[in-house]
């Protein structure tokens, strides 16, 4: 019988074990800049896996723990012969990956856990792993600490722990103290809260986190960025809460203690954070964000249209008229960047345009256009299972079976993916941020912390890199140059920098997408050929 007692802390385990725990490889997608990193020196992958660090921290210390992110390079052979368990996690779009760790723990003899938001929402898609950890971070956890304490060896049967109680927030560890350094990062990442209030029929994050969000306490955040700070991160800091804003009064407390870090430290960083729209109607909120060098927010928009947004549970974005509030957001100097969803049951024939015209308006320079899939475990999933509109096809960019004639909504896809990343179009949207949102920005104070040799170091490698590789080799040269001699002339290489770098990742990612070598939809595994097909549907812009 399992022994589900939480842990008395510190527990001392009985014997000694050597725990590999492996972040699976992503599949490119548009948000994690893989074409950015070679422009910045030592950059390899995109940001720290947060579960399974807070995982590898919370493990006894007693216990040997090697991390492999094999974002960065994977794990080797001798990484498995040294353990005696291998742990790995992620989402859904890794499931490939995942399932690889699983084959090459067992060729080497060793236990294999699985645990992280893929295996929490959908058990059923992992049958070969011995242990399976479902849920957070909590009673299960410890159960499983106390197994492999007990034992290491692979179990008959899979067996599968289950959090029925969750670790609240302020008793997680630091996911940064795994790591020797961020270097190899493009974005250093920090989590303050779980969960969020709201119930997007697509989204799983309600189910699989609460809709109450769990929280950190601001000492907590302020020691993790202390340590974010001595692992010398190269650029931003991304608060990855699925809301920033879940729990407005707590993010109200904690944006004073980071205008005060930021101060005290030379404001040595800048943040990013994902929230809901509606975060445009709370002003005295984003002036606190402006005051602590808040300089994106990722938005799900998903559709400028107000009758879509009520039909997939999110009217929450429409507190005030859509392109109103990203006004608001750059009056702060925050930029957008927005998720958009195809092929929602209410899109028409004319959607593309639709889409493409709020892009012109809003003039977000970035955008997540992905299809429409189906999560185990939300709303949508129940619906479309119930209307057989579930399609379990791999050769098709999205398992839902749009209202739509598929080639269709991929073809408006298409269409949109090769306007918005066309470079004049990219550039002059980037070009209106920089007029009217990042000069809005809270004129920080050139501080030793901003201004040392590591980072003029980065920042002219990167420079470097961009003027040849973008300035000289590509065919869009002409397209950069409007955008960099007049920064060069103000001296706003920052802006330069963001610029040339996010661009040049979209650019190339939109070109592979529509050669068929990326896909349609973030979620789903099976796509090169989507785009192709799509090719022979769309229409002439
Ligand atoms: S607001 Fe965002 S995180 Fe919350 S349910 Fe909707 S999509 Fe999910």
């Amino acid at each position: 019988m399992p022994d589900s007692r939480p842990l008395s802390r510190p527990y001392i385990p009985a014997n000694r074990r050597r725990i590999l725990c492996v972040f699976p490889r992503y599949i490119p997608s548009i948000g994690t800049f893989q074409h950015a990193y070679s422009l910045v020196p030592g950059v390899r992958a995109f940001m720290p896996p947060q579960g399974i660090l807070t995982i590898a921290a919370y493990l006894p210390k007693e216990w040997e723990v090697r991390f492999v992110d094999e974002n960065i390079s994977p794990a080797s052979a001798a990484d498995y012969r040294w353990a005696d368990v291998v742990m790995a996690s992620g989402m859904h779009v890794q499931r490939r990956g995942i399932q690889q760790i699983n084959d090459r723990a067992h060729q080497a003899g060793k236990l294999s856990v699985l645990g992280g938001p893929s295996v929490s929402g959908c058990p059923e898609y992992y049958p070969d792993f011995d242990i399976l950890h479902v849920g957070e971070l909590g009673d299960a956890t410890d159960e499983l600490i106390r197994h492999i304490d007990g034992q290491c060896e692979r179990p008959t049967q899979q067996m599968r722990f289950t959090t029925q109680q969750r670790l609240p927030l302020t008793e997680f560890p630091s996911p940064v103290s795994p790591l020797r350094s961020l270097r190899s990062y493009l974005l250093a990442s920090i989590q303050f809260s779980s969960g969020c209030p709201y119930t997007c029929e697509f989204c799983d994050i309600p189910e699989l986190y609460g809709r109450n969000p769990r929280l950190k306490s601001p000492a907590q955040i302020l020691k993790e960025l202390d340590a974010i700070l001595e692992r010398q991160p190269q650029g931003a800091v991304y608060f990855v809460d699925d809301n920033f804003i879940g729990n407005r009064k707590a993010a109200m407390e904690l944006l004073p203690h980071l205008i005060e870090w930021q101060q005290k430290h030379g404001y040595p960083l800048e943040f990013a954070c994902e929230a809901t729209l509606n975060i445009a109607a709370i002003p005295k909120l984003l002036e606190l964000m402006r005051e602590a060098c808040f300089y994106t927010v990722f938005c799900g928009i998903e559709t400028p249209e107000p009758a879509a947004l009520r039909s997939i549970a999110k009217s929450h974005n429409l507190a005030k008229p859509i392109l109103e509030s990203v006004k608001i957001l750059n009056s702060y100097g925050i930029e957008v960047v927005s998720g958009i969803i195809m092929g929602l049951d209410t899109d028409t024939e004319d959607t593309d345009g639709r889409i493409l015209e709020f892009i012109q308006q809003s003039q977000i320079p970035m955008l997540t256009i992905n299809l429409l899939e189906a999560l185990p475990h939300t709303p949508l999933w129940r619906r479309l299972e119930k209307e057989g509109r579930i399609v379990a096809d791999q050769e098709r960019a999205s398992n839902v079976d749009f209202l739509l004639p598929y080639e269709r909504v991929l073809g408006m896809w298409y269409r949109c993916m090769r306007e918005a990343y066309a470079p004049e179009s990219l550039y002059q949207r980037f070009a209106y941020n920089a007029e009217n949102t990042f000069k809005n920005r809270l004129a920080v104070p050139v501080t030793a912390a901003r201004l040392s040799a590591r980072n003029i170091y980065v920042a002219l490698q990167i420079l470097t890199r961009l003027i040849f590789r973008v300035g000289l080799l590509s065919d869009y040269r002409k397209t950069f140059w409007k955008m960099a001699i007049p920064a060069f002339k103000k001296g706003d290489i920052e802006s330069l920098i963001h610029v040339g770098l996010v661009s040049h990742h979209l650019i190339q990612f939109a070109r592979e997408c529509l050669q068929g070598e990326q896909g349609a939809a973030f979620y789903s595994e099976k796509l090169a050929s989507a785009a192709k097909l799509a090719e022979s549907a769309v229409p002439s812009a």
